[in-house]
């Protein structure tokens, strides 16, 4: 099963993410991970990458599509996988399209989560991640064990550079202008479903559980 998810920063495509990908047992690719990552360990990517996302603008197109399309090579992508955060632009899509079609694949569906900008301000502001392994939790939502610290590894949690308020309005703005067209461009296709964000997170995932089981 070959998974997109869509909507805007914040509306929990990375917690859905990880449920889906648990429970279904195909790879969760978030490109802001991958770059994080390469970020973290100083790699030439990340180099290049941080300054776009720091800024809250979207990495350029052929760095990410390079890079995606490499991690689609690798095995455990042979069962499908859930793509959370690519693609991004209507140039991303239309490339990863191509792609998919000289592999005689496509998408199977495409689920846009969606919430009110209200509540993406609120969640972006309680964000808190693992700088080591990259796990997601919300000061008041999703709280870790002990305070401060990643349930996974131990490390001390950190606010994202671009979850700070400016930034976070400026990613809003890109969403609306580069990504938000690709909710049209998918539903013209008929694979394309909308999911109300704006509830308890386990509520949202049984919904997309029940529909992806169908
Ligand atoms: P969020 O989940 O809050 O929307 P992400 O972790 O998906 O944020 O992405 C963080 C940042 O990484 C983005 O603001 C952008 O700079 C960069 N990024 C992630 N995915 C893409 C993509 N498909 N194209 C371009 N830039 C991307
Ligand atoms: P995205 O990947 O779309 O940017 P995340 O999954 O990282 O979104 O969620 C953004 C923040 O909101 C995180 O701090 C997360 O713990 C929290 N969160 C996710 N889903 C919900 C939900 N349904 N209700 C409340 N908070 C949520
Ligand atoms: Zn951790």
């Amino acid at each position: 099963m070959k998974i997109v998810l869509l909507g805007p920063p914040g509306a929990g495509k990375g917690t859905q993410a990880a449920m889906i990908s648990g429970r279904f047992e195909i790879p969760h690719i978030s490109t802001g991970e991958i770059f994080r990552t390469n970020v973290h360990e100083g790699t030439p990517l990340g180099k290049e990458a941080k300054s776009y996302i720091d800024q809250g603008l979207l990495v350029p197109d052929d760095l990410t599509m390079n890079m995606v399309l490499d991690r689609l090579n690798d095995p455990d992508t042979e069962n499908g996988y859930i793509l959370d955060g690519f693609p991004r632009t209507m140039v991303q899509a239309i490339m990863f399209d191509e792609a998919l079609e000289q592999r005689n694949e496509s998408i199977d569906i495409v689920l846009d989560i969606d919430v009110e900008d209200e509540v993406i301000v609120e969640r972006m502001s309680g964000r808190r991640i693992c700088p080591d392994c990259g796990e997601t939790y919300h000061i008041e939502h999703l709280p870790p064990k002990i305070h401060g610290i990643c349930n996974l590894c131990g490390s001390e949690l950190i606010v994202r550079e671009d979850d700070r308020p400016e930034t976070v309005l400026k990613r809003l703005s890109v969403y609306r202008e580069k990504t938000e067209p690709l909710v049209d461009y998918y539903a013209g296709r008929n694979i394309l479903t909308k999911i109300d964000g704006d509830r308890d997170s386990l509520e949202v995932f049984r919904e997309i559980e029940s529909i992806l089981e169908a």
